[in-house]
């Protein structure tokens, strides 16, 4: 269990709250301002001196800062997060197109993305993510996700910037740090919590079938479900994704149709564009053959380039042809507007030194 009182969902708090004498009758005032209104614990005054002085001696809280923040002329910024024990994670505030016109009373057409990390460094090391050449330095807590997102929260309001979405798309896998990822999204989905729309909150995989099932099972596909798939044929995800043996097409597809998408809920799958490897006729109708019966939007990814890596980024072409076989094939299919690649900031391009940008903060 973590041992921030910010990374404990409502039951643990409560039950931390009445072990520490503070009394768990005061869980959702003090949960409320832990996650919902961000406010500093010591105005909670209406907990009475002596409890308000046994939260504070007992508190221990995340201490996570934006150490570094990098703009970039496509409205992206990359933020490079310090951590207790010195080391770094990241972050980055992706804009996206306007959402629907508000109401009377509402004020904002803005849609924000936040790229959440969940490790610092990962595990798997892809061929292709700059991420994954890092290793693994250590699996982030609860209240490391959450610090993150709440210092994301107070610069996005600075500059005006409101958070509607979050993508589990920084830095690690966030299937391997699973206990930190289920408590946060518990937190998160909280009624007495931030309340942002459960279905707005993508956590992305390179697919555990086990852990996929876990998922499901704890929040009845609530959350959208991205699996980075990134090629049609067993033997070539292998190359790619170390992990890919240990859960080959053929389960994931299984644990994919049985994962549950109430609504009209979709699932979505990745898939990176490496120009002659993976866009082959026989990788995409590999790809048309693991969509074609399950109910989701396959989304193409141009592949990012970064200094010594192997491959090449496509083509305007190259990413047409591929959109045009899935769309042949009647396969849902998108084409990821990438952002921040200027700092860095783009999928896969996390970990990449920053030292020749200039941080505004
Ligand atoms: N570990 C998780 C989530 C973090 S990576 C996962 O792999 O799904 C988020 C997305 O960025 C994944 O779809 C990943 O495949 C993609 N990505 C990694 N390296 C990339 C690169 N160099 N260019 C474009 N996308 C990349
Ligand atoms: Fe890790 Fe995802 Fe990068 Fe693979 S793509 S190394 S799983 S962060």
């Amino acid at each position: 269990m973590d041992a921030h009182l910010d990374g404990l969902p409502m039951d643990a708090l409560r039950a931390k709250l009445d072990e520490t004498g503070v009394g768990g009758q005061h869980a959702e005032t003090v949960f409320h301002a832990l996650h919902r209104d961000l406010a500093p614990l010591h105005t909670l005054s209406k907990l009475g001196p002596r409890r308000l002085s046994r939260l504070l001696e007992v508190a221990k809280l995340s201490q996570v800062q934006i150490a570094r923040a990098y703009p970039s002329a496509d409205g992206t910024e990359r933020w490079i997060y310090g951590l207790e024990d010195g080391l770094e994670t990241e972050g980055v505030l992706i804009p996206m197109r306007p959402g629907p016109v508000p109401q009377k009373g509402q004020k904002s057409l803005q849609r924000n993305s936040l790229c959440v990390s969940s490790q610092v460094g990962c595990p798997v090391g892809c061929a292709f993510c700059a991420t994954g050449r890092l290793g693994l330095k250590r699996s982030l807590q609860a209240s490391e996700i959450l610090g993150q997102i709440a210092a994301a929260r107070r610069r996005a309001a600075e500059l005006d910037r409101p958070i509607t979405h979050l993508v589990f798309m920084g830095m690690g896998e966030p299937f391997l740090n699973q206990n930190a990822l289920f408590d946060v999204l518990k937190i998160l989905s909280d009624p007495h919590g931030w309340c942002l729309d459960a279905k707005h909150i993508t956590v992305s995989t390179v697919g555990f079938c086990d852990r996929i099932d876990a998922f499901a099972e704890a929040f009845k596909g609530r959350f959208q479900l991205a699996l980075s798939l990134h090629a049609g044929s067993q033997a070539l995800r292998e190359k790619l994704i170390p992990a890919a043996k240990q859960s080959p097409l053929d389960a994931l597809h299984e644990t994919l149709k049985r994962f549950p998408l109430p609504g009209s809920r979709y699932l979505m799958l990745e898939y990176l564009l490496l120009p002659g490897l993976n866009d082959s006729p026989e990788e995409l109708e590999g790809l048309c053959h693991f969509a074609k019966d399950l109910r989701c939007i396959v989304n193409l990814i141009p592949f990012n380039a970064f200094e010594g890596c192997p491959f090449r980024s496509p083509n305007a072409e190259e990413i047409s042809r591929a959109f045009e076989h899935l769309r042949n094939a009647r396969i849902p299919c998108s084409i990821r507007q990438e952002h921040g690649q200027k700092i860095h900031g783009a999928c896969g391009m996390l970990s990449l030194k920053q030292q020749s940008f200039q941080s505004v903060i």
